[in-house]
């Protein structure tokens, strides 16, 4: 940073902001980002984790989004193959629903439509003889298609963005609010509040402000300019389900519904199935989106309608909820919302760039194209590397995209005193960086202490000191999804233990 002044500051720790502070500091410029909570607290840890084309966008004729997000899959895959990995989704025709020949062209289409190398094209089933058939109910579906998409840990990826900003020269200041921007000719200067117990205020200047703050967009362009919320964010809420695992197979299912929308069941965290999600417009605080008991109901009755056990809200074991911040292009109902995503750039004075809507499976397109609505502003050197980031792996992502196995083999074999569960939970965490989790151990009890679920204290201070996690429920839900398996009294434990830690951690 030259003069005291970043180049760029970002308000936002989601996927968007963190995918830009990556690109940005990776083009040579000083990036300062502030997330109010945790990374990936908002909607970035809320999402159905796919990555993918989104077939039912075709419907909407969304064929640029469709395009872009199709290509991205085998990059973002390449670039983080421990916590990006294929998955086949099994799409059963409903009789009344859309015909088979529809389903056939729409997954013709979406096998051509962006760049496929390694993933296997759609293929026909037949439901009365494959084992995905065998979880639905009896004589009712027996024509099916089976297509490929990707699965991705959403938190991990924000924290891995964060991460590799970081290492890169970004400063990265989480539980750290945006109150205040002042906007002169050429530079903003920002009020920052510290959200911690004993946090104060400071300011900070820049020469760029992005807005990536995803449901609370209007929020912060009303600081920047004291403008009312603006209409172009539409607030869509989506929830999810997870249950005690459905069947035995490891694909995923697509149900379409009556209403016209689709559902996804699929295998999660070993022992569980997801199902979601829902659409519905939102009002209120998006920090206290909560899955309502008409979304469970409903999850559960669409589930039903396809598995030959009924899903009841009884076998609810966890729910989550987040809010689409979409770009508000007038749709009638919430579902035909564009996913696409919108950059506004206001130049009244030093520049503000907003960013409206975007997927998990498109930040790193969002943050190319977001650098390059920048150019004029930029200085030569990072218009140059436009294209580095697809290139270059994520930390602990450079292995062969089809490595995971022998890396899990390497482990394995240099931790023989692992768990193989264990062992193969801290690959597809950590990648390669697994190795400095374990931190050269050679045994259990050089892991420190034990806080269940297979947690030591090692993952823990790891994280503490490598990927901003302060609080119980940054590793046991975020970084992780441990609290699946941790009773409240282990939560508690990891709390007191990380409130310990946490200055001296913080200081690293
Ligand atoms: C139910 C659901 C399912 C989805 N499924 C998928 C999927 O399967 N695949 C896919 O590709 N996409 C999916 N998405 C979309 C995707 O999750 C979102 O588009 C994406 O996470 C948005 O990221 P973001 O960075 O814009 O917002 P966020 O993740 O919400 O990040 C914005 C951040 O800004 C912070 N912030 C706000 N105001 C301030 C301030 N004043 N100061 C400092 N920080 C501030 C917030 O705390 C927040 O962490 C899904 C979304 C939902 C809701």
């Amino acid at each position: 940073m030259s003069d005291g002044i970043y180049d760029l500051a970002i308000i936002g720790g989601g996927i968007n902001g963190c995918g830009i502070a990556r690109d940005a500091a990776g083009r040579g410029l000083s990036v300062y980002l502030c997330e109010q909570s945790d990374l990936a607290s908002g909607t970035s840890s809320a999402a159905t984790k796919l990555i993918h084309g989104g077939l039912r966008y075709l419907e909407n004729y969304e064929f640029r989004l469709v395009h872009e997000a199709l290509a991205e899959r085998e990059v973002l895959w390449r670039m983080a193959p421990h916590i990006i990995w294929p998955l086949r989704f099994v799409l059963p025709y409903h009789r009344g629903l859309r015909p088979a020949w529809l389903l056939r062209l729409g997954l013709f289409i979406y096998d051509h439509l962006g760049g496929r190398r390694l993933l296997p094209a759609t293929r026909t089933l037949d439901l009365t003889k494959d084992a995905t058939g065998r979880p639905l109910k009896p004589g009712q579906y027996k024509l099916g298609f089976e297509y490929s998409d990707c699965w991705v840990e959403d938190a991990r990826l924000v924290a891995l963005n964060a991460q590799d900003a970081a290492e890169r020269g970004a400063v990265i200041a989480t539980r750290t609010r945006l109150v205040t921007a002042e906007r002169g000719a050429d530079v903003w200067r920002l009020g920052l509040q510290d959200r911690r117990p004993a946090g104060g205020t400071k300011t900070i200047s820049a020469r760029i402000l992005v807005n990536a703050a995803g449901p609370w967009v209007g929020d912060v362009l009303a600081l920047t300019e004291g403008r009312d919320a603006p209409a172009s964010v539409r607030l869509v809420q989506g929830s999810h389900i997870v249950v005690r695992r459905l069947y035995e197979h490891d694909r995923c299912y697509i149900f379409q519904n009556a209403d016209n929308r689709i559902i996804f069941a699929i295998p999660f965290e070993n022992d569980f199935t997801l199902i979601g999600t829902t659409d519905s417009d939102y009002v209120g605080d998006p920090a206290a989106v909560k899955a309502t008991a008409a979304e469970i109901e409903y999850l559960c009755a669409a589930a039903s309608e396809y598995f030959a056990a009924a899903v009841t809200p009884a076998d609810v074991v966890w729910t989550y909820s987040g809010v689409r911040p979409l770009y508000d292009d007038g749709a009638v109902e919430a579902q035909s919302t564009t996913r696409d995503y919108v950059l506004e750039l206001d130049t009244k004075g030093a520049p503000l760039l907003s960013i409206f809507g975007g997927k998990i499976t498109t930040y790193r397109r969002l943050a190319q194209h977001a650098l390059e609505k920048l150019a004029s502003y930029l200085p030569a050197a990072a218009q140059s590397q436009r294209d580095w980031s697809g290139r270059t792996p994520l930390p602990g992502g450079d292995f062969p995209v089809q490595g995971f196995e022998t890396l899990v083999t390497d482990l394995r074999r240099d931790y023989p005193w692992l768990d193989a569960g264990h062992c193969r939970r801290l690959a597809r965490a950590y990648g390669t960086r697994a190795r400095t989790v374990l931190a050269g151990a050679t045994g259990k009890a050089a892991l420190g202490r034990d806080f269940g679920g297979g947690l030591y204290e090692a993952e823990v201070l790891y994280l503490m000191r490598s990927e901003w996690a302060e609080q119980a429920a940054d590793i046991v839900w975020r970084r992780s999804k441990l609290g699946l398996r941790l009773s409240v009294d282990q939560i508690a434990a990891l709390e007191s233990f990380m409130a310990e830690h946490v200055q001296e951690c913080a200081a690293q």
